[in-house]
């Protein structure tokens, strides 16, 4: 399998540290608040990368933390924690916020048939793992004490920059509006243990050879990590926005603390965004997925839109996209659940057919391509409806587009999509906003749906199949 490589800026042939074994990291939410759907985004990314490796029949082992302490609201340590920021927005605890927020993320990314990592570990359940590896990098010189925190310094690497590329006065200068830390003895360099004289009142906090203190937010990444998936990582994941400087920090500390190279493959999603740009948490209103359930969207219809374009590609979120791969899925769907069931499997055919959707797959997990593999197979009709059945499933597997739901369920999605804009047009009628109502039957209408006005209420009817 080729994948693009930020460490190297190539797309690479995938050649795992133990053959057949694959070790894989992700980041995970920071749980402070609802994740968005550039958050899930995200994830469906790695998902594909996970469901892909495995069909490829590697033996995963993938990770991934959940941060409940320690990211501030910059991500150079300035700021506050952002739980601490939820805590005083809710009147909650620390970890009151943490659960609920965890519960509120596993629903969103189920829903859009995202499979849980095998390992899931929050950053509070960790503390010891960070203390072993700052006292050594304490010892080997790594890291320095200053007014109470620790700190890495990234004068001690020769090649910090590695992810980037940047000369350090360009990253320095890019981050000129960060609040100075006087702490530090370069501004770059980055905190590793925060005690209470950075933060009076932070909430969560651990004895350490230091005091007592709470963990920056990189060094969760990096003890989670070797802690269950050892010292070589073959792929880590996350999204363009972690390159600098949450990964290339991870890499720093992991790297002086094991004296090796600790990850090969660095693989990052590009953003999802809104009409104002890069969807964000800080932003306002906050688009998740049930919120697109709520609009009468299947959050299926999400993951088959993200699948549709690369994950090295920004891609922009419209209702009116999201609405036109909801009709593609429904009308996909339609198609594969009127395959019969008779014949046998050919498999020749098969075999041909899963070699072209693993080659789209194989190529830097060229989804789109691969979903044109599975447009060629149901139009090609020399191919019989038992093996298209059959290869459907199998690419399902990946895909994970639940393209066997059966048919009725299909309808009541359909049903679901046309009851919520009837409900949009009454609304609209009552703030007398005749044209969104006329809008709505017209459009409804070159969907070959026909509104029906009666006294009891608005019904429709399937004009055209
Ligand atoms: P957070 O919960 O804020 O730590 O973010 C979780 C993940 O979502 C991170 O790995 C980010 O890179 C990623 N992310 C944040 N915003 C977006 C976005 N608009 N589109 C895609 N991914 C994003
Ligand atoms: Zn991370």
């Amino acid at each position: 399998m080729k994948i693009y490589n930020t460490l190297t800026k190539k797309v690479e042939e995938f050649i795992p540290y133990e053959e057949g074994k694959v070790k894989l990291y992700t980041c995970g939410p920071t749980v402070y608040h609802y994740a968005h759907i550039g958050n899930i985004r995200n994830y469906i990314g790695h998902d594909i990368l996970d469901k892909t490796l495995r069909y490829l029949g590697y033996d995963v082992t993938r990770a991934m933390n959940i941060t409940d302490v320690g990211h501030l609201t910059s991500d150079s340590d300035s700021g506050e924690d952002k739980m601490e920021v939820a805590k005083k927005r809710e009147h909650k605890s620390a970890m009151e916020i943490a659960k609920f927020y965890t519960d509120a993320f596993f629903v969103d990314f189920k829903k859009v048939n995202c499979k849980v990592p095998e390992i899931v570990s929050p950053a509070t359940e960790n503390i010891p793992e960070y203390i072993k590896i700052i006292t050594k990098l304490l010892e080997d010189d790594y890291a320095y004490i200053s007014g109470g925190n620790i700190y890495f310094d990234i004068s001690k690497l020769d090649n910090y920059y590695c992810l980037t590329n940047q000369d350090s006065n360009l990253v320095v200068g890019a981050r000129e509006s960060v609040d100075e830390d006087s702490n530090k003895r370069n501004q770059a360099d980055f905190a590793l243990w925060f005690t209470t004289s950075k933060f009076e009142n932070h909430e969560l906090l651990w004895d350490s050879p230091w005091g007592k203190g709470y963990p920056g937010w990189h060094i969760e990444c990096s003890g989670i990590s070797m802690k269950y998936l050892g010292e070589h990582l073959d792929i880590h994941g996350g999204g363009v926005d972690n390159i600098f400087p949450h990964h290339t920090n991870e890499i720093a500390q992991s790297e002086a603390y094991l004296g090796h190279k600790w990850c090969n493959y660095w693989f990052h999603n590009e953003h999802l965004l809104d009409e104002t740009g890069k969807m964000s948490k800080s932003k306002g209103q906050i688009l998740t997925v049930s919120v697109l359930e709520e609009e009468g969207y299947d959050p299926i219809a999400f993951r088959f839109m993200c699948l549709g374009s690369h994950y090295r590609k920004q891609l922009l979120f419209t209702y009116d996209n999201l609405k036109q791969a909801q009709n593609t899925l429904n009308k996909l769907k339609k198609k594969i659940n009127s395959l019969s069931t008779d014949g046998e499997v050919d498999s020749k055919v098969f075999d041909e057919y899963k070699a072209k959707f693993v080659e789209a797959l194989e190529n830097d997990l060229n989804t789109s391509n691969a979903l044109a593999v599975l447009y060629e197979l149901l139009k090609d009709d020399s191919v019989n409806d038992a093996t298209k059945r059959s290869l459907v499933s199998s690419f399902d597997e990946v895909l994970s587009l639940d393209l066997f739901m059966e048919k009725d369920e299909v309808d009541s999605d359909l049903d679901k999509e046309v009851m919520a804009l009837i409900e949009e047009r009454k609304e609209a009628k009552k703030n007398k906003d005749f044209g969104k109502a006329d809008q709505i039957r017209d459009d409804l209408l070159k969907r070959g749906i026909r509104l029906i006005d009666t006294r009891e209420g608005t019904t429709y009817e399937i004009i055209k199949d």
